[in-house]
Order: C-alpha cells, then structure tokens, then sequence
C-alpha cells in the first residue's frame, strides 16, 4: 500500500470520524481498512436503519453512503442522518447508471458522489474536498511538520503527540522545531548548540544534553521514543520502527 497522504484533523487536532454505510461487506471492509489507514476513525454500518442509529453515538463528520441499502435509499438515510446534525458531510456511492440526475441535484448543496467502481485514491481525495469546503478541518501540510504521530504547528507554537498536546518551554520548542525540521539527520551537538542557542552562547555539550532529557520526559511519556542518541556523535530525530 502506498504512503498515506498527509491525515486530516478536526479544528481541536481531533482526528476526524466517518461512517461508511455500504451493505457490501467486502468494499464496506476496504473502506473501513484504507481510511484508517489514513487517519480517519472509521465505523460501519450494513443499512439505513443501522446507519442512523450509529451515528447517534459515533457522530460521523463525513458519512459514506451507498445510494442502493437493502432497506431503502440512502437519499432517506441522508434526511434521517441530517435531522440529527445538519453539518454532516455526505459522500454517496452509486452505481452507474442509478439516480445521477437526483444526486447531482443533492450535490450542488455541497454533498458529493462518486460512481463504481471506484479508486480508493477518488474516495479519499473526494472527501477531503468535502471536509476542506465544510471547514471541518484543518491539515497541517502547510504550516505544520510531522514525523510519525508527532505534529507541530509553527504558525501557532503547537505540538502534539498523538492526541495529546505538549506543552514546551521556548528552548524547548526551538530544539524540538531543529530536530523536526531534520527528521532521520544525525546532528551533532556541536550544530544543535550552534542553531538553538546562538554561536557566542559560553555553555557546552551538557546543556543539549539536558533539554533532550527535558523534550524526551515530555515527548515520550511512556511511549516509544522519537529522540534517539547516536553515541559519540548526537541526535537524531525519527519515528519508531
Ligand atoms: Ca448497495
């Protein structure tokens, strides 16, 4: 399988849901498993009836949704979902020849559709348009670096692991920012004192070695580690195997 494109995350750095109804299981199952993959909370559901009563809990942002259910149209699912949250997000799988004048109708009001069969590449690009319209979310491929679940937005000093927010100090955040903007580069200490602290700054090695300990105790938390020392040498920043 291919890399997965850059995750999606909601305006709190929450990762985004969808609910994929499709009473085929074996597309119902690829569904689910590709957009795991790339960084969606994924349920299912089989019919329509199944459907509105997952979402009471599950809460999709998107939902996608065959047109043809065993019990029914998902046209009807679409009313049934919309009277619980308006804002949801609706991309319909249709067969051929079924219903395109209806749904392109539906479509202008900003849900989307794709024909089968389709690429999975079509799916996810088309529901990423969907969300991104919706203002739903917030990629940080733009003003944001990423290595493994590490995330940090420059623009608004943020950094998070996983879910979960780190709070830094300023040098902190500097050295970190150093070590993300080189992911997999050995750097020596010698370079991190010269980037992070200025050239004329009078301490030595012991004081990088002292924030990596500081970053580590923050990042890490019990995880795997993401800093990792090459003895005699340095640091280097990458993502565990
Ligand atoms: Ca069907």
């Amino acid at each position: 399988m291919s890399q997965p494109t850059t995750p999606l995350f909601g305006p709190d750095g929450s990762a985004l849901r969808a609910l994929v109804v499709e009473d085929e299981p074996n597309l119902a199952d690829v569904l689910i498993r590709m957009l795991t993959y790339e960084g969606w909370v994924a349920a299912q559901a089989r019919t329509g009836a199944i459907a509105v009563a997952v979402a009471t809990e599950f809460k999709p942002d998107v939902v996608v949704l065959d047109v043809m259910l065993p019990d029914g149209s998902g046209l009807d699912v679409l009313r049934r979902l919309r009277e619980q949250n308006p804002a949801v997000c609706v991309l319909f799988l249709t067969a051929k020849d079924s219903l395109e004048d209806r749904i392109a109708g539906i479509t202008a009001g900003g849900d989307d559709y794709v024909t089968k069969p389709f690429s999975f590449q079509e799916v996810s690009a088309r529901l990423r348009g969907l969300v991104r319209r919706a203002g739903l979310a917030r990629s940080i491929e733009d003003n944001g670096l990423v290595v493994g679940d590490l995330r940090m937005d420059e623009d608004a000093r943020e950094v998070r692991r996983g879910e979960d927010l780190v709070e830094l100090t300023v040098t902190e955040f500097e050295l970190l920012r150093l070590l993300m903007r080189n992911p997999r580069v050995v750097l020596s200490k010698a370079q991190i004192l010269d980037r992070v602290w200025s050239y004329d700054f009078g301490g030595g090695g012991h004081v990088v070695e002292l924030y990596v300990s500081y970053l580590r105790k923050k990042l890490d938390n019990g995880g795997p580690p993401l800093i990792h020392t090459v003895r005699g040498i340095g640091y280097v920043l990458k993502p565990s195997p």
